[in-house]
């Protein structure tokens, strides 16, 4: 039997994609293995979000040249970047077999007969029409043993953020018809998941069928089903509708991501963010008084073209006035394609080491807020989804809470109960306790150790 070996980079859309190769690969009786080395089949599912996280492909890609010059392996490079570069990657990299968008997973068959019979040299990375588009779906098996999964709900972005690859690598936005999610909802829930998160770049711009909130409502109500998050969301789709689904629906985690990527309103107009920091507050205003228990987490963009030292600022003080739990944030950097790119001379291009000492005062002031609002927990039980071992200490039990946080405790609660943890120490990341007692049991026996093999490697 042929091996094969997927290294997974960027985001959660793309380890869903991993899994959906994984599956189509079954089906061509390949098996997965741990080792790249060990591999006849070697897939890069790549992300071109950041210049960083590209170039780290190409590193990844010189190291799997020995695996094919030893047993040789094929070499095929799927993801954003593929879409985005083509067969520039061919010209490029001249052992990469194959290249492959994400519309094309499905095609990995006939790919690798091209490749394999056909002895060519393949690029695939055509669009799929909206009308035409399936979602891969998953195998409810294949998340037998996990208590939190991932369900794809649409893809692709109709937005047009100057700073963003999106739109160009995920294409337009395409929604899966809800009887579909629900169907693979109730799936998930019959083999012991009681989490789930709906996924898609704009997730909260979803139009298969009902609206957002409509979805959510009704992912909560299949049995078996304890918790449902989502990501990733823009602020426009933000609607009171949504608001009041969280209002309605205990089971709607108390959890949003919304990012709002810069302080400043000069900055967003730039970046083609439709909304200005007083409407973003406001609508977080609104939510925070239908949830008054939720954590906001966000992205912030530093250094984009033009930010001067005032708007700089502007972002620190909307990250005092929110109060986020947690920010992702990174510098500006410029990728193809995107309006931003051409405009940069303009609005002016911001020093490295300007982006680099603005970044590190953002992230350090994010760390404080982060620590003390993880510090109001000391002393007081919080509700935790058990999800297996503690990663750091394999004595302790692990989960998360409603709000999203990593609990790490001392009990023998079993995989997939609800349990209270009375916590007695904090972290910027993470909460410590000890187990107190079981809200929920596990709706089925699941075992300790981990079923099948990591698959993959994510960067
Ligand atoms: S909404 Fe998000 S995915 Fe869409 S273009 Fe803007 S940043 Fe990119």
């Amino acid at each position: 039997m042929k091996r094969y070996f997927i290294h997974t980079f960027g985001c959660q859309m793309n380890v869903n994609d991993t899994n959906r190769m994984s599956e189509v690969l079954a089906g061509l009786q390949y098996q997965p293995t741990p080792v790249a080395e060990d591999a006849d089949l070697i897939i890069l599912n790549t992300c071109s979000i950041r210049e960083k996280a590209e170039d780290k492909i190409y590193s990844a890609l010189g190291r799997y040249r020995q695996v094919k010059t030893q047993r040789g392996a094929l070499i095929g490079v799927g993801g954003c970047v593929a879409q985005q570069e083509k067969d520039k990657i061919l010209k490029k990299v001249p052992y990469v077999d194959f290249v492959f968008g994400p519309d094309n997973i499905s095609k990995l068959p006939e790919i690798l007969d091209k490749v394999l019979i056909g002895r060519a040299r393949v690029v695939e990375t055509a669009w799929v029409d909206s009308e035409e588009y399936v979602f891969p779906r998953a195998d409810p098996e294949s998340s037998r043993g996990r208590v939190t999964e991932f369900v794809t709900v649409m893809k692709g972005c109709d937005n047009v953020c100057a700073f963003c690859v999106v739109p160009h690598t995920r294409g337009r936005e395409v929604s899966r018809a809800f009887p579909e999610v629900l169907l693979e909802v109730a799936a998930l829930a019959r083999v012991g998941v009681r989490e789930v998160t709906l996924i898609g770049q704009n997730v909260n711009s979803y139009r298969g069928g009902l609206g957002f909130d409509q979805l959510l409502l009704r992912v909560a109500e299949v049995p078996g089903v304890e918790r449902v998050r989502f990501t990733t969301s823009h602020p426009h789709d933000l609607s009171d509708a949504l608001i009041e689904a969280f209002r309605v629906q205990p089971k709607i985690a108390s959890h949003f991501q919304l990012p709002v990527q810069s302080g400043s309103d000069a900055v967003l107009k730039r970046m083609r963010r439709d909304y200005t920091v007083q409407e973003y507050l406001e609508r977080l205003a609104k939510l925070r008084a239908a949830r008054p228990d939720i954590a906001i987490t966000t992205d912030i963009i530093v250094g984009f073209p033009g930010e001067t030292e005032e708007d700089f600022e502007r972002t620190m003080q909307l990250t005092e006035a929110v109060r986020y739990d947690n920010q992702y944030s990174f510098v500006y950097s410029s990728r193809p394609k995107t309006s931003s790119a051409l405009r940069e001379q303009e609005w002016g291009e911001i020093p490295h080491e300007v982006k680099v000492e603005r970044l590190d005062r953002l992230q350090k002031l994010q760390k404080k807020i982060a620590a003390e609002i993880n510090a109001l927990h000391r002393g007081h039980p919080v509700e935790v989804l058990v999800e297996g071992r503690s990663k750091t200490d394999p004595a302790k039990r692990f989960g998360r809470n409603p709000q999203n946080k990593v609990v790490n405790f001392d009990g023998d609660a079993p995989i997939g109960a609800v349990v209270e943890v009375q916590i007695d120490r904090t972290s910027v990341g993470a909460l410590y306790g000890v187990q107190g007692r079981t809200l929920l049991a596990p709706t089925i026996e699941i075992s300790e150790a981990p079923l099948a093999p990591e698959l993959c490697a994510v960067a």
